[in-house]
């Protein structure tokens, strides 16, 4: 690990201002940047602390319908939020299902939808052909490994999937993010937060250098939600395919609005909308909807080691809309 200066800052003002240099890397829970530092991902020549920044740490109504969840606000503690649970459960559940209870002790919600890629060759410690890691050096997971690999949105230059859980809730709930730069304050949906491998290898999300996230908004509560995640283990694993639901029904019990996205699947929370559109009208456990599901899946392109997750990414989306809609398989 090579050697860097610490600096902490105590208003946002000076956080944004710090992030603007180059070589500075920002701390928050730590929880990545510690991986990153000691894979060398990453290699600052300045950490600046963020965690002191006063309010940042307040889940707030806002005015109308809707809350702000500061950027700073631990996993744990949005999880635990009675209103989050009431009216946005498919966030609790997500949060719940995310890494283990020590990381989501420190783990905060503003930075999870920063973690980067799991590919094993990306994180791998010794040097690896790795168009991420290394520019234009390849891509190793093409003839290697690439099972956990995409199904949508990727290029010959990289088949990396985004691998956090509330990312994919947040989707599925049409929250945004909101940052703070120098230059302003910019308001981002999540479902156009990340960048796929055509945007470029070079950076994962569309934060310009210097922008901080601030806070997460979600918009009107969507009690009838749920997400669904298939791992190797109950615990403490990432997922193969989760699948983030939310249903509106009318009064007899079809669906008058879903929302659906698919996580580990691309390199963002991929949201299903043509599936969307398709099953409006349709009760939760019509056959058709199976049927909208596979149309839509019908639309991926699996490398060869990743087709398998076809099959479930369809069952956990049927799962996690039957379950948002409070109806038995
Ligand atoms: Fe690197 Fe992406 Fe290839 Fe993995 S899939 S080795 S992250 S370029």
């Amino acid at each position: 690990m090579r050697p860097f200066a610490y600096a902490r800052a105590t208003t946002l003002g000076e956080a944004v201002e710090a992030a603007r240099e180059p070589g500075t890397a920002v701390l928050a829970g730590g929880t990545e940047l510690l991986n990153w530092l000691r894979l060398g991902i990453a290699a600052p020549d300045r950490v600046v602390d963020i965690t002191r920044i006063a309010g940042l740490d307040r889940i707030e109504q806002l005015a109308g319908r809707g809350l702000r969840i500061g950027a700073l606000v631990r996993l744990n503690d949005v999880a635990a939020d009675e209103v989050v649970a009431r009216d946005w459960p498919v966030l609790r559940e997500a949060i719940h299902k995310s890494a283990s209870a020590q990381i989501r002790n420190l783990a905060t919600i503003g930075a999870n939808p920063l973690q980067k890629t799991r590919c094993a060759y990306f994180r791998s410690d010794q040097p690896v052909r790795c168009n991420r890691r290394v520019p234009g050096s390849g891509c190793a997971a093409r003839e290697g490994h690439d099972d956990r690999h995409a199904l949508f949105g990727w290029t010959d230059e990289c088949i990396a999937i985004q691998p956090s859980d509330p990312a994919v809730a947040l989707a599925a709930l049409d929250a945004h993010i909101v940052t703070r730069s120098v230059g302003g304050s910019r308001r981002i949906p999540v479902t156009d937060f990340h960048l796929l491998p055509s945007d470029g290898v070079d950076r994962d999300t569309v934060l310009e250098p210097g922008e901080l996230i601030e806070a997460i908004e979600l918009g009107d509560p969507a009690p009838h939600s749920a997400y669904v995640k298939v791992r190797e283990r109950e615990s403490y694993e990432y997922a193969l395919v989760s699948a983030a639901a939310t249903v509106q029904l009318d009064d007899d019990r079809r669906i008058e609005r879903a929302r659906l996205a698919l996580g580990s699947v691309a390199m963002r929370p991929w949201r299903l909308t043509e599936a969307e559109h398709r099953i409006s009208g349709l009760a939760p456990n019509d056959l058709a909807v199976t049927a909208a599901l596979d149309a839509a899946l019908a639309h991926a392109r699996p490398v060869p080691g990743s087709a398998y997750k076809l099959a479930i990414a369809r069952g956990a989306a049927r799962r996690a809309l039957m379950t948002a809609a409070g109806v038995g398989r």
